[in-house]
């Protein structure tokens, strides 16, 4: 292996990634003094968390009435009794104060006559513990949530004088004999070298891996890489069969129109004109949970009653809405609908088709943030030195199923969190524990052999097998093609050892940023596959043909997923936690979940 010159960094924390998670943590953690370093592989602002368009929730009540509690019941029945009541009570009682943060940081919210916060409703928010009306609760700055919470969080983080290394890949962790984190290693891409950030602690902020499926509203970017570098250091994913498709991508292009087009107005037909939702939802209809939603559509058309020439996709109309409206509260949408799908919103529907959306599980933490590597005598053990937040942590707040506007909420709320906790771990200035003889020469190894892969397939090849396999054995319905899709994931993950590059330079080498993405994607797909085989019931997003029920009695539990070195899935069990964290809010004992 030739030499890679190393440089070295030394920081009180690393937060890896500049999403909304990693920017409210890196902004919080300099508030607290501590010395911060961001690493991220894109720009700050181009992270996906730009692209979230709908809302935040908060029960704020500026347009109706609404409760918090109300917020916790409904993220509870939402996450199908998967997620944990004390972390969603810390999340849902902590929502106010975080959006009024936020609105206060400068983000410019949309506002109602008298100059509040305006709400709209969105799938799966009701009041009176779901026996009222649908409730106003996602906080938007028109459909462009994220666009606006990402700029001013990053314009934050800039006068708390957070260090931002733009454009350098994290590799993988370093780890000490104990099993604790001491740091990171990363490749900048702009010149090449190689940097080796020490640190007493690693907050992972990577977000999620929408890239393994073939359709998907995630961006490029959006590769799991800290849940994979996480899985080569021996911690596990929690639950990452949980996969949400989200009911409205573009037909054929898979970009986002926000369910806040159905809290305006919208509602879905099939071929018959046919408003099929409240077959389904009698009460929600189509503001039902995202799962919900997804499968009715996805069943209309196999029952040959979607739309178009091959019947294979389903309408949604905004069209009788107030063209005011849409020009106010849906423009981003609408130039969506124009650009992607040739289509005047003000005159005629958008086809539209489910497509992944997020990811429900990740790296296991406790509300802290605070990274978990569970055993059965243990379920609660901490990494020392780990943290995760974001899509890429799974606290676990959505459980089986995220309610939309629920994870912004849950990237500033933990991302705070993280923050407060760093400040109780770390004495800024502090010094380091030694790091290991060996540190980061995994990490160099690794992308020294991606580096000089000579074999035939590239990786652009290999992608689309993974995300065709993930797409046809792993979607929203699952079933006895599961066993098959194991064995197909396996075979792809071999073929990486056939894969070629055509580019070895260190400089802006896209072509070997993709390989080690996809190696990435590979681990992620890996575990969702194995786990998602083992769980022999169906619970929100995971809705196996073959269980077609919710079974509490066997599976009301986390899955937990490790990857050993041969690339062999390991599966473990966790309790949920069903209990709420103080008696503000009584916990909701698990019941059938109709809209
Ligand atoms: C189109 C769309 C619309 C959405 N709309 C909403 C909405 O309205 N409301 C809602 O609540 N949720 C919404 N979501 C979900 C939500 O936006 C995401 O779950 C959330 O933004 C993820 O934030 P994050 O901080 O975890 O990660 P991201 O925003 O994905 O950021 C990840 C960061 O990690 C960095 N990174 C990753 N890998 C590496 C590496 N190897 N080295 C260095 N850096 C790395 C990236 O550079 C980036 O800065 C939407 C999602 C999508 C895709």
């Amino acid at each position: 292996m030739p030499a890679y010159p190393i440089t070295d960094h030394i920081y009180d924390v690393v937060v890896v990634g500049a999403g909304g998670s990693g920017l409210r943590a890196t902004l919080g953690m300099g508030m607290a003094g501590l010395k911060t370093a961001c690493i991220t592989k894109v720009f700050p602002t181009r992270s996906h968390t730009v692209a979230a368009q709908g809302g935040i929730s908060a029960a704020l009540g500026n347009m109706g009435p609404d409760d918090w509690r109300w917020h916790f019941y409904d993220s509870v029945k939402g996450s199908d009794w998967l997620g944990d009541q004390d972390a969603i009570e810390f999340m849902c009682h902590n929502a106010m104060q975080a959006v009024i943060e936020l609105e206060h940081f400068g983000v410019p919210f949309s506002r109602t006559p008298e100059g509040k916060i305006y709400q709209r409703p969105f799938g799966g928010h009701t009041t009176e513990y779901g026996e009222g009306p649908m409730a106003k609760r996602a906080c938007a700055a028109a459909d462009r949530t994220g666009h606006a919470i990402i700029h001013t969080l990053y314009q934050q983080s800039l006068k708390h004088n957070a260090e931002f290394f733009v454009e350098y890949f994290a590799l993988d962790l370093i780890m000490d004999e104990d099993g604790g984190c001491v740091g990171v290693m990363a490749w900048n891409l702009e010149d090449g070298s190689i940097h080796r950030f020490h640190a007493h602690l690693v907050v992972l902020a990577t977000g999620g891996y929408g890239r393994a499926f073939f359709s998907t509203t995630q961006a490029h970017t959006c590769t799991g890489d800290g849940n994979a570098m996480a899985l080569r250091a021996g911690v596990p994913m929690q639950d990452p069969e949980f996969f949400q498709f989200h009911p409205t991508g573009v037909y054929g292009a898979g970009v986002l129109i926000t369910e806040g087009s159905r809290g305006e107005g919208g509602y879905l037909t099939n071929a018959e004109g046919e408003r099929f939702m409240e077959r389904y939802a009698p009460h929600a209809k189509d503001l039902a949970s995202r799962d919900v939603v997804s499968r009715a559509m996805t069943i209309e058309i196999r029952e040959g009653r979607g739309c178009g020439p091959n019947k294979d996709h389903i309408m949604l109309h905004l069209e009788h809405l107030d063209p005011k409206v849409l020009h106010e509260r849906l423009p981003g949408i609408s130039e969506t609908a124009k650009i992607f799908a040739g289509v005047d919103v003000t005159r005629e529907p958008i086809p539209v088709l489910p497509t992944a959306h997020y990811a429900m599980g990740g790296v296991p933490t406790n509300y802290h943030g605070e990274a978990l590597n569970p055993t059965a005598a243990d379920p609660e053990r901490v990494v020392p030195g780990l943290m995760a937040i974001g899509e890429a942590a799974c606290v676990s707040v959505h459980g089986a199923n995220r309610l939309g506007t629920n994870s912004l909420l849950d990237l500033v709320v933990f991302g705070r969190a993280a923050a407060h906790r760093a400040a109780e771990l770390v004495q800024p200035g502090a010094p380091h524990k030694p790091l290991p003889a060996s540190a980061g020469d995994n990490a160099v190894a690794r992308l020294d052999k991606v580096r000089n892969a000579k074999g035939r397939l590239k990786a652009g090849e290999i992608r689309l097998a993974m995300q065709r396999t993930m797409q046809a054995d792993c979607a929203i319905f699952r079933g006895p093609t599961l066993a098959n899709g194991v064995a197909k994931i396996a075979d792809v993950t071999a073929s990486l050892n056939d894969l070629v590059l055509s580019d070895r330079s260190m400089i802006w080498n896209t072509d070997l940023v993709e390989a080690l993405e996809l190696d990435n994607l590979l681990a992620q797909s890996t575990v969702t596959m194995g786990s998602a085989l083992a769980r022999t019931e169906s619970r929100g997003a995971h809705a196996r043909e073959d269980y077609p029920d919710r079974d509490d009695v066997h599976w009301l539990k986390h899955s937990l997923a490790w990857l050993d070195a041969a690339g062999k899935v390991r599966l473990g069990y966790r309790p949920v936690h069903l209990n709420t964290m103080s008696n503000e809010v009584e916990s909701i004992p698990p019941k059938a979940r109709v809209y």
